[in-house]
């Protein structure tokens, strides 16, 4: 999953495609003047009224084309995306505009959900027959979809989340977040180009030119907009499931990875640097905190630096780093979110090259950095008195989030303790944390980890209603 244009031609495409948009695009992010929706817009609109109306039209063509010409229009999704082109702009695009995560690691998450995003045979009939005929039991669309999608993962948010609407015979509105939105509309555009020139009903995947806080609670309300999918911090979930319509809702983690002293030590450090490291730890699922045993501890952390990790011993330079990234409510600084380990440690004056992709430091459980999801490669350590304490601060400091959990242990006992306890959409045991998206593991990846509402790891089946269709007395061949 490398990367392996030119770095002057990949400069020089980001550069044409910013231009564009700032040119006939970009209206997008500056003032919008309502200039008429025209065909060559593909699927980017002046209101959101538009682009709901346009998707509208869509689903209902949609609607009416068997599944295998879903599938069709799910696997140009995917060949466009993975074109390397493509590929690389979007990747390249998504951190220059957010600022934010690592252009490889988005190369490999985009990727993954170009690739291994389920299609229609998520989509499984079941069927009852008997002495008074049959019943299929079926996965249908629910029409137009309003999704929210977040900074950390702009371009893997709208591919996985496009695939699984698509493939459910939905079209699907995005409401990106704004510094993401030149990236987004570069994103929407080439896929509907694409779509379209395969045949496809034009704007299954619209958006507006420049997204707002107005234009999505527009979004919310509009009742052409049958279901509601929010990918985000906790505000915007709480919003969708307060619309009044079906609304799923994938928000926050602080995903805690419990080390015990019968684990691979090694491995665990490596799986958890890996992890914890992963696009500058903005995945929702990525390490925020360790929980360690003490006959462990000094060694993990040994491990942990060979690994790449860089330990910071001194409490007030502990303190400086917390009072540079963090806001007067206690959260991340906006401007420190998802920036590299090198960066971060360079503004508190200390200078480490790229391959240091993590700050590591021993504190205590009740340290701001164990207790915030904080998406910065900024991980601490707690020293715990055995596996047992580990557990029940693990779960204490995932606060309810049930979001994702790692731990590395050969005692299934304790596996299965703290399996049960966190009550984790995810739990990955003895992996690093994107192991829990089929990246490494079984499984497949989504961006859309919807916990709040129980989808789960979302795939098409989650955005189609279930409906019944009863044929009477007969096709039973029992
Ligand atoms: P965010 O909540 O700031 O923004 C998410 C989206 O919601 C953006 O499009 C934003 O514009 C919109 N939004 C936020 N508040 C809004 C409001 N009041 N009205 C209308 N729109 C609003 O989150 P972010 O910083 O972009 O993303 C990071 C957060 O998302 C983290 O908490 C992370 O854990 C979470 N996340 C969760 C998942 C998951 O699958 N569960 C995936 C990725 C990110």
């Amino acid at each position: 999953m490398s990367a392996t244009i030119d770095p002057e031609v990949l400069q020089q495409l980001v550069a044409q495609a910013v231009k564009q948009l700032q040119t006939e695009g970009s209206r997008p992010c500056a003032a919008a003047a309502a200039a008429p929706a025209a065909k060559e817009e593909y699927g980017v609109f002046e209101t959101i009224g538009a682009a709901i109306d346009a998707s509208a039209e869509a689903q209902h063509t949609l609607l009416f084309q068997p599944p295998r010409t879903r599938q069709k229009w799910v696997d140009v999704i995917r060949k466009t995306c993975l074109k390397k082109d493509v590929m690389e702009i979007i990747s390249r695009m998504a951190v220059e505009e957010t600022g934010i995560g690592r252009y490889e690691d988005k190369v490999t998450k985009n990727t993954a959900a170009a690739r291994y995003t389920p299609g229609i045979e998520d989509l499984i009939t079941d069927a009852r027959t008997g002495d008074h005929g049959i019943t299929l039991f079926e996965y249908c669309p629910f029409g137009v979809i309003g999704a929210i999608t977040p900074t950390t993962n702009p371009t893997e948010t709208i591919i996985n989340n496009s695939i699984c609407m698509i493939a459910g015979g939905n079209t699907v509105v995005f409401s990106p977040h704004p510094r993401a939105c030149k990236t987004s509309i570069f994103l929407v555009q080439t896929l509907n180009k694409a779509l379209v020139e395969a045949g496809a009903p034009d704007n299954m995947i619209t958006m507006i030119r420049k997204p707002t806080i107005d234009a999505t609670n527009e979004m919310i309300d509009n009742p052409k907009v049958r279901m509601l999918v929010a990918t985000g911090g906790p505000g915007i979930v709480k919003k969708v499931l307060s619309s009044g319509k079906k609304a799923i809702g994938a928000g926050p983690g602080n995903p805690p990875a419990v080390v015990d002293e019968t684990a691979n030590i090694e491995q665990a450090a490596q799986d958890i640097v890996a992890g914890s490291s992963f696009d500058n730890n903005v995945p929702c699922i990525a390490e925020k905190e360790v929980f360690a045993v003490d006959t462990i501890f000094d060694y993990l952390m040994i491990n942990m630096k060979g690994a790449g990790a860089y330990e910071i011993k001194d409490r007030n330079v502990i303190e400086q780093l917390w009072r540079l990234v963090s806001n007067e409510k206690g959260g991340p600084k906006v401007e420190f979110v998802g920036k590299s380990a090198q960066y971060i440690l360079d503004k508190i004056g200390i200078q480490v090259d790229d391959s240091k992709r993590l700050i590591i430091m021993e504190v205590n459980k009740d340290h701001p950095f164990v207790q915030t999801e904080m998406m910065m490669p900024i991980l601490p350590l707690v020293r715990c008195d055995n596996v047992d304490q580990a557990i029940e601060w693990a779960h204490e400091t995932e606060h309810g989030n049930r979001h994702s959990a790692m731990m590395h242990s050969t005692n299934i006992t304790k596996l299965s303790k703290m399996a049960k306890l966190m009550e984790t959409t995810i739990f990955v045991k003895n992996g690093p944390s994107f192991a829990g998206l089929g990246i490494g593991g079984e499984g497949y990846p989504t961006f859309t980890i919807a916990g709040p509402t129980g989808e789960g790891l979302t795939s098409p089946k989650s955005f189609c209603r279930r409906r019944e269709c009863v044929l009477k007395d007969m096709f039973n061949i029992r």
